[in-house]
């Protein structure tokens, strides 16, 4: 006899993240985890050396400041905003608090693969519902629906697909969800959507008590090392939150970051303009060497070489020359690579790269 986890935990796969290293290459360009071009704000760096020197003080449990500044800056009530350790942190205490044994939650087929693993962690049987042209289908997330489904999991944009759902098409999925049925809106990468009907979740959290938009500071705002997301919740999502979080989940330098980032000027348009410059160049490049772009509305293009030989052997030859990228076995794309939109000259030197690999039969 041994000591055993609840059996569901043992058909979670660990998260693999975005390498960072190629053995032999000392210049490396890391495009394989949507960091954000231009690194962290000054004010979030200038603000987190200004903490050290506190940092023997507990941070405020209640974030209070932070929510503050976030509601300021997207015009929402705090007391209806949860920060956490990373996004990831508040899905995962969202699938573990409305899912469990016995329950239900539907994906996409190509959605953000964390809802998968802590799905599992949870218990819950995790139906993924095939896309359309790798776009989330309605009518198929829909017809998934049980009557033991408790969450339905969507980016939008999606994470690797980088497909945007029309705001027609996410409202006709929650209303065609029950009421007892979360809908969990992963809006990651809602600052570098340009579509003017596209709402990340605002509107349908404030019109119902079971829609939850979650938020992160890990792409647009560079801070993926200090762990920052947060969540905009009915007031009952907003408490069964704060009932389940650790008490300081949330730690003092991330919290300072999060603040500086919010006031750092133009910072948001000058990366939108940046992303969708570099997002149309390395599509178009990519099209015009016969690598298919799918369209995308984050900051990443996925390229889908052909057939996982082509996509394989362009990995290997990138990495050969220090661009690290992602490859997408794990989501089950094995043809295809994600790229994240680096600085232009990253961008060109993936472009350059590529024109140079080696063609296969
Ligand atoms: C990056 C990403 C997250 C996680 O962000 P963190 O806040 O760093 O945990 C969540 N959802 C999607 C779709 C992402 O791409």
């Amino acid at each position: 006899m041994t000591v055993m986890p609840r059996p569901s935990i043992l058909s979670v796969e660990p998260y693999v993240g975005g390498e960072s290293k190629v053995p032999g290459v000392n210049r490396i360009v890391k495009l394989s985890s949507n960091e954000g071009a231009f690194g962290p704000p000054p004010r979030a760096i200038d603000a987190i050396s200004r903490m050290a020197e506190d940092a023997h003080r507990y941070p405020d449990g209640g974030a209070t400041a932070l929510r503050e500044a976030i509601g300021r800056a997207h015009g929402l009530d705090p007391a209806r905003i949860v920060c956490g350790n990373g996004s990831d942190e508040i899905l995962a205490l969202l699938i573990l608090a409305y899912g469990g044994e016995g329950t239900e939650l539907v994906m996409s087929a190509h959605g953000f693969l964390m809802y998968d693993l802590t799905g599992r962690w949870a218990g819950c049987r995790v139906i993924k519902v095939p896309e359309k042209d790798l776009a989330a289908d309605v009518d198929g997330l829909l017809a998934a629906v049980g009557p033991r489904t408790r969450l339905l999991c969507l980016a939008n944009p999606n994470n690797p697909t980088g497909a945007l759902l029309p705001q027609s098409e996410v409202n006709r999925l929650r209303a065609g969800l029950r009421d007892d049925v979360l809908l969990v809106l992963d809006s990651a990468y809602a600052e570098y959507v340009d579509d003017p009907g596209y709402d990340p979740g605002v509107g349908l959290v404030d019109s119902g008590t079971n829609t939850v938009m979650t938020r992160t500071f890990s792409k647009i705002y560079g801070l993926g090392g200090m762990r920052l997301g947060w969540a905009y919740a009915p007031a009952g999502v907003a408490d069964v939150l704060n009932r389940v979080r650790g008490p300081f989940n949330v730690n003092a330098a991330a919290m300072a970051a999060g603040i500086g980032a919010l006031e750092e000027p133009g910072w948001v348009a000058k990366n939108v303009a940046h992303n969708a410059e570099w997002r149309r160049r390395l599509s178009d490049g990519l099209a015009g060497m016969g690598i298919k772009p799918w369209p995308s509305h984050g900051n990443f293009v996925l390229a889908d070489f052909g057939s996982p030989q082509a996509a394989q052997a362009a990995d290997v030859h990138l990495r050969s020359r220090g661009l690290i990228v992602r490859a997408m076995g794990a989501y089950g794309l094995p043809s295809c690579l994600r790229i994240t939109i680096g600085t232009a000259e990253e961008c060109t030197s993936v472009l350059d790269a590529l024109a140079d690999r080696p063609q296969h039969a």
